[in-house]
């Protein structure tokens, strides 16, 4: 637990963020960055294609502060979405709301995410809202209604650790989801905090919103849960157009490849960019083994 928050501190700290974009850190973080340009990342989303993987691109990006840089994310996550188009690639977006001016001012946000939600619908690219910390996540939900006037191809995340996650997957029950964990450090008052609790939350919202019908991305590297979901998805005659696995890129990369094997669905979450240092450092938080992944690769050159 404390290593977890210690890495979390990093996550968020501005000044090693900035430091990092500026000296190119690498620490490792390019076995689980697909690149730090559009051109690089296409090229791993058109491997993963080959293994009968589909991908979700996340161009990386948090602490944005200010309008000029939001507005910059928003003309890179265009230039995604005309990549995907141009490629002929199996891939989504998956962006986050802050990366485009959530804490900057809501209406400037709104209309960044209309731009791109809007393209991206003219070219039928789905795509899907991070859900980050606890005091982004009714500002989010309120972005995802506004759109969802207009728009069709979004989706969101709910988080298990939530206690108000069960209420949310009812009321987003007609959408996309992809259901979660949660990753970020949150306080006792409105998360649980037993890694029990939240498994057992996890697999219900799961097992809700597979048998709602609507289609369920199932986000975890862990495979107990994904043992589970096979087992019931296979009890109660549910097909497997309706669901998918999805893991981060560089993560378990054989089972990845097992459960596409399998025949299940299967996405990987691909984030590209220079600005790749919270990313990575919520990475270590979540599971600070994952320092063996990278030392390896700091080592192994
Ligand atoms: P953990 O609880 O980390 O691990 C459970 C068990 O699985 C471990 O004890 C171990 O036995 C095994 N395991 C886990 N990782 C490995 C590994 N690398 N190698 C070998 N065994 C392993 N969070 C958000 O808050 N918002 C989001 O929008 C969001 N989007 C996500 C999208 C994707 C595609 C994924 C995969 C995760 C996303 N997350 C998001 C992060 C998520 O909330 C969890 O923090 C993260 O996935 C870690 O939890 P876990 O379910 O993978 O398993």
């Amino acid at each position: 637990m404390l290593l977890k928050n210690f890495f979390i501190g990093l996550s968020q700290n501005q000044l090693l963020n900035s430091l990092a974009q500026k000296y190119g850190f690498k620490l490792g973080a390019q076995s689980v960055v697909a690149g730090t340009n559009i051109e690089e990342m296409i090229e791993s989303v058109k491997e993963l294609n080959t293994y009968g993987i589909s991908c979700t691109i996340d161009n990386l990006g948090e602490f944005v502060y200010e309008k000029e840089e939001a507005t910059k994310a928003k003309k890179q996550i265009l230039d995604v979405i005309e990549a995907i188009k141009v490629n002929n690639v199996d891939a989504h977006i998956s962006l986050k709301p802050t990366q485009l001016g959530l804490d900057i001012d809501y209406d400037f946000c709104l209309s960044n995410l209309q731009e791109i939600v809007a393209k991206a619908d003219s070219y039928d690219i789905f795509i899907n809202f991070d859900m980050e910390d606890y005091g982004h996540l009714q500002p989010s939900f309120d972005l995802i209604d506004e759109l969802s006037k207009e728009h069709d191809n979004i989706g969101t995340v709910i988080q298990a650790y939530f206690f108000r996650a069960e209420e949310d997957i009812q009321k987003y029950k007609d959408y996309r989801l992809r259901l979660v964990k949660g990753a970020y450090k949150e306080s006792e008052a409105v998360a649980y905090q037993d890694k029990r609790v939240i498994d057992s939350n996890l697999v219900a919202l799961i097992e809700y919103h597979l048998l709602n019908g609507k289609f369920t991305s199932i986000a975890t590297h862990d495979h107990n849960i994904i043992n589970h979901v096979k087992r019931f998805v296979a009890e109660n005659n549910i097909s497997k157009e309706k669901f998918e696995f999805q893991m981060l890129y560089g993560f378990r990369k054989e089972l990845q490849h097992e459960l596409a094997k399998e025949g299940y669905n299967f996405c990987t979450y691909v984030p590209f960019g220079t600005d790749w240092y919270g990313y990575f450092m919520r990475r270590l938080a979540e599971r600070p083994q994952n320092l063996n992944l990278i030392a390896k690769q700091v080592f192994n050159k």
